[in-house]
C-alpha cells in the first residue's frame, strides 16, 4: 500500500521470548510496585470521620452575619452583587419598620438574598466589597445535591445562627472569623 506521508514507521512485532511468554517477570514487577506502597504513608484520609484542617486562607460557604445581639448586618446595599464576578448574588431590599429594630441593624435590609452556588467561585470579593461585615466565606462546604435548584441558596441558608439564642451554633458558624479584627 502506498503511504500518503513520510511519517509512516512499521512497527516491528518482535516474536515473545520464553520468559515473556511466562509472564512471571511482567506479574513479580506489578507485584513489587503493589507491595512498594503498602509502606507508604497513605495520601487518603477517611472523610467524614476524618477531616483535614483547613488552611487559614479557605474560603467556603458564604454566611450572612449578625451583629452580638443577633441583628442581621446586611443593609442591601448590594455592592457585593456588583463586586461578584460571577454574578452569582441576588437581592431585594426593604425598609426597617418600627418595631423591627431588634431584626435589623440598619434602616434598609435584604428581604430577599440568594447566592447560585453554581455560578459562585469563592473567590471573596463580596467579604471584601461589604462596607457591612455582613457575609463572610466560612471554613464549611457546600454540601453536594443532585438537583441544581438546591443550589440556590437563599438568606435563611445564609443566616448564621443567632448569638444569643443560639451560642454555641453561632460560635461554630463563626470559626476562626472570630480571631479575625471585626470592622462594623
Ligand atoms: S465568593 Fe466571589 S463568586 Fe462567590 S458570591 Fe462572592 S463574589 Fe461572587
Ligand atoms: S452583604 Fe454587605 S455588601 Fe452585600 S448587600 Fe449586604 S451590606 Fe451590602
Amino acid at each position: 500500500m502506498q503511504a500518503l506521508t513520510n511519517r509512516v514507521k512499521v512497527v516491528e512485532r518482535k516474536p515473545m521470548s520464553f520468559l515473556e511468554r511466562m509472564y512471571l517477570p511482567a506479574i513479580f514487577k506489578g507485584m513489587m510496585i503493589t507491595f512498594s506502597h503498602i509502606f507508604k504513608k497513605k495520601p487518603t484520609i477517611n472523610y467524614p470521620e476524618i477531616q483535614r484542617p483547613f488552611s487559614p486562607v479557605f474560603r467556603g460557604l458564604q454566611v450572612l452575619n449578625r451583629d452580638e445581639e443577633g441583628r442581621e448586618n446586611c443593609t442591601a446595599c448590594g455592592l457585593c452583587a456588583v463586586a461578584c464576578p460571577a454574578e452569582a448574588i441576588t437581592m431585594e431590599a426593604a425598609e426597617r419598620q418600627p418595631g423591627e429594630e431588634h431584626l435589623y441593624r440598619e434602616e434598609k435590609y435584604a428581604a430577599k438574598y440568594e447566592i447560585n452556588m453554581l455560578r459562585c467561585i469563592f473567590c471573596g470579593l463580596c467579604e471584601e466589597a461589604c462596607p457591612k461585615d455582613a457575609i463572610y466565606l466560612s471554613e464549611t462546604f457546600t454540601p453536594a445535591d443532585y438537583q441544581r435548584k438546591q443550589f440556590i441558596y437563599a438568606k435563611n441558608d445564609l443566616l448564621i445562627p443567632h448569638p444569643v439564642n443560639e451560642p454555641e451554633a453561632y460560635k461554630k458558624a463563626l470559626g476562626n472569623k472570630s480571631t479575625k479584627e471585626k470592622v462594623n
